[in-house]
């Protein structure tokens, strides 16, 4: 089975974005929200199967992890009391896709968090997502402020809640900034990458880990820089005086592959262990045409991952299966369930 650790629900029908466009304004000008909009299951149907679906089929791969769109989340555009009406419509939204696709799609949430707003304040609709609707993980970010970064590091024990409530359920968090409130942070290409070596850092000079020995990460968009600069962060713990990166973030801290061409995921696999790499395309998402000096889309990362001729079989397996299946600790008997609903189809 080919497990994509990393979708967002990018092809929602327009009226579900175009409503939180109407929130925001309608809390800008001190007055009460429209109601949240209809959308009918042929609609979420049509924008699946067009998309997605379409292209699961078309890659070979067979379960998508599923969430809201990562830049529609807009922490900081709004109030945490906001962001948590807008969070449910987008959590419920992706239930709806994972009900109508139960062999193809499992959900992962969205929280909602807020500038200046405990994380604690999350751990409710993180409890839904997760024990109502079968969701299996969550998506956090490190930055609600959307590029300020005038929050605490992810080490800081104002997380410990969320962090208490994310290890009890047994549910990871893909570490996943929003939009960036400044332009000179394009978003996708600055903004995302900028956040997961971020992250990474804070988790290194920290010891979050020592408190909490069974909480996972998984860091998005092949890791950032971080691979690439793996000898730096290694040259930073030891002149930290932190234990081996190995020891220190390894158990815990886990890189997808959506790297966008061959010599990328090749590095990835060749200094990242096999065992923390999350097969991932991140589809239909920040990059979305053909490379040319392929012939293939960016984001066919499957290819990438069978073009690495000197993987073994073993490893294969982990990146393409095993490794979510380990992270995301409900996944096996949520896809156990899913699979066996009665008409589910594909
Ligand atoms: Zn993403």
């Amino acid at each position: 089975m080919i497990i994509d650790c990393h979708g967002h629900y990018t092809t929602s029908p327009p009226q579900h974005e175009a409503w939180r466009a109407k929130q925001v304004a309608a809390l800008k000008d001190g007055v009460a929200a429209p109601p949240r909009p209809v959308i009918t299951d042929d609609e979420i149907r049509e924008s699946i199967e067009g998309g997605q679906l379409h292209i699961q089929r078309e890659r070979g791969t067979d379960v998508t992890i599923f969430s809201p769109r990562a830049a529609g989340m807009g922490h900081h555009l709004a109030t945490a009391e906001a962001n948590a009406v807008w969070s449910v419509a987008c959590n419920d939204l992706v239930h709806r896709v994972c009900a109508l696709f139960p062999r193809n799609f499992i959900g992962v949430c969205q929280l909602p968090q807020a500038p200046g707003v405990s994380p604690e304040s999350c751990i409710a609709e993180l409890r839904r997502c997760i024990e109502e609707l079968g969701f299996v993980g969550c998506n956090l970010n490190p930055d609600p402020s959307g590029g300020h970064w005038s929050g605490l590091p992810l080490t800081d024990r104002s997380w410990y809640p969320l962090y208490e409530a994310m290890v009890e359920l047994d549910v990871p968090a893909m570490i996943h900034v929003s939009s960036s409130c400044n332009p000179n942070f394009h978003a996708t290409g600055a903004h995302y990458i900028n956040g997961d070596t971020s992250a990474f850092m804070q988790l290194l000079q920290g010891d979050l880990f020592a408190d909490f020995p069974t909480l996972r990460f998984i860091i998005p968009h092949g890791g950032g820089a971080v691979p690439y600069h793996w000898g730096r962060y290694r040259g930073l713990a030891q002149d930290m005086k932190q234990p081996l990166l190995t020891e220190h973030l390894l158990n815990n801290v886990f890189f997808d592959t959506c790297v966008y061409h061959q010599p990328g995921a090749e590095l990835l696999a060749k200094v990242i262990p096999a065992k923390n790499i999350l097969f991932a395309s991140e589809t239909i998402g920040a990059v979305q045409g053909i490379d040319p000096e392929t012939g293939h889309y960016f984001d066919d990362t499957r290819r990438y991952i069978d073009g690495i001729d000197w993987l073994g079989d073993a490893d294969r397996q982990l990146i393409f299966e095993g490794n979510a299946r380990a992270v995301y600790g409900r996944l096996s008997a949520q896809l156990a369930r899913q699979q066996s609903t009665e008409g589910a189809t594909t």
